[in-house]
């Protein structure tokens, strides 16, 4: 990669960093308040996590009312839970509907505010063809930056002990599409958040033979209660009760729904379910069938992996078992702090070590969408309020100039 830039590029608004659902709830709002706005997007396509790293059988996880972006409501034919191909047609509708044009293919490897001349220099490397020397570095100049770069940006691959030695086929959950190539294998799938727990279910449903590792205690919540989502549940019970009280319905419901998790090796955090994700951001899973599979035997729960070792895994428990394949349920975490320098709004991430809890605003004209950890209604709150506050800012400072393009020396 080029240490200087080979272009200049002066955007006239802000510049979005990422094109998933908050890049493109923020861009809606700009467009609606006539803002221009230029989004610079790593992919070759709009909402790549949705399009690219995930497995086929998923749908939303929340009701779609809680799912939809700013200004355009979901198709009344869709169903509650949209299968993921109903939210990208979603997504590009929306897209089109207020003219989002993201440019493609442009990694943002670094951003500093220029202090002197009181703009952000965000600079992307342009990698069109297949070759590296192919890349050009780019940087765009700007008076706003929005980071829109989502929490889930790159797969988490913990350290295991043995993992090169494994000599059956492992992967991220981001690679996962089906369980169609595990037909009658042995699968390992470490860690059970929403991600680990579905992907069972489809080893399930195509006649694999999954263990699911549960290294700590979760909260499995069924998705539906008394006849509504939980989640819409939970949020009109918060209006009237403490959160505690909440948790403690919540819990009892569960228990009520689902039994006692515990009996089958799951126990539940001390924590209930909304205290956990409000103090710590971890969000309880939402079962959709994989509870039922595991209470039949289809699905064995295993304790935490020791090591792995050629043909499978040593566990806690010091039992062994053979495996065909692991499948890594591990998360993502934010690339934010590689390539934002200087920044008082990812401070938090480094106190923290996550990006949880941070503010949709910072200094120096930066902003962020979709990282308070309260999925996309969370975004599309953030968009809000970031569009309404560029635009104060757009109208009392910006001089409309067409984007030009000048060569550095
Ligand atoms: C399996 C799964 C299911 C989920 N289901 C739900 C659900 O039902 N409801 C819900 O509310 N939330 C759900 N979520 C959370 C979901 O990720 C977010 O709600 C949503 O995708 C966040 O959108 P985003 O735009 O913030 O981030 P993303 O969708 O991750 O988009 C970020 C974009 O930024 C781009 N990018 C990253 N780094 C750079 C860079 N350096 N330069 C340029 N571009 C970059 C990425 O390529 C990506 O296109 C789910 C997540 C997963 C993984």
């Amino acid at each position: 990669m080029a240490g200087k830039a080979e272009r200049c590029v002066w955007v006239p608004g802000p510049v979005i960093v990422g094109a998933g659902p908050s890049g493109l709830a923020v861009a809606a709002c700009l467009h609606d308040k006539g803002v221009p706005f230029l989004i610079l997007e790593r992919s070759n396509c709009i909402a790549s996590l949705w399009q690219h790293k995930t497995y086929d059988r998923l749908s939303l996880h929340l009701p779609k009312k809680f799912c939809e972006l700013p200004l355009m409501p979901f198709p009344l034919n869709l169903p509650d839970y949209p299968t993921k191909n109903q939210f990208v047609s979603y997504l590009e509708a929306y897209a089109n509907k207020f003219d989002i044009r993201p440019e493609f293919q442009r990694t943002v490897v670094n951003t500093e505010y220029d202090h002197g001349l009181g703009l952000w220099r965000v600079k992307a490397v342009i990698r069109e063809g297949n070759y590296k020397e192919e890349e050009e570095e780019v940087e765009y100049v700007c008076r706003w930056l929005v980071v829109a770069t989502g929490e889930n940006a790159e797969a988490v691959l913990p350290e295991i002990e043995g993992m090169k030695d494994f000599q059956g086929l492992s992967m991220h959950t981001s690679l996962y599409k089906s369980g169609e190539m595990f037909r009658d294998k042995k699968v390992l799938v470490i860690g059970c958040g929403n991600s680990g727990m579905e992907v069972c279910l489809d080893l399930c449903n195509h006649n694999a033979l999954p263990s699911l590792v549960v290294r700590d205690s979760v909260h499995i919540l069924p998705r539906e209660m008394l006849g509504q989502s939980t989640f819409g549940l939970s949020m009109w019970l918060l209006r009237w009760l403490p959160m505690s009280i909440v948790d403690c319905l919540l819990l009892v419901l569960s228990h009520f729904i689902i039994g006692d998790t515990s009996v089958f090796g799951i126990p539940r955090p001390r924590l209930g379910p909304l205290e956990l994700k409000s103090q710590s951001g971890k969000t309880p899973v939402l079962d959709i069938g994989t509870l039922a599979q595991i209470k039949s035997g289809k699905i064995k729960v295993r304790k935490a992996v020791k090591r792995l070792m050629k043909h499978g895994a040593e566990f806690m428990d010091n039992t062994y078992e053979d495996f065909d394949a692991v499948i890594l349920a591990t998360g993502y975490k934010s690339n934010v702090p590689y390539w934002l320098k200087e920044s008082d709004l990812w401070e938090v991430d480094e106190a923290m070590k996550s990006s949880f809890n941070i503010c949709w605003k910072g200094q120096s004209g930066l902003y962020s969408v979709g990282f308070t950890r309260k999925g996309l209604s969370g975004a599309s709150i953030d968009a809000m309020k970031v569009a309404e506050d560029i635009e104060k800012c757009w109208k009392a400072e910006a001089k409309l100039q067409p984007m030009s393009t000048f060569p550095l020396n």
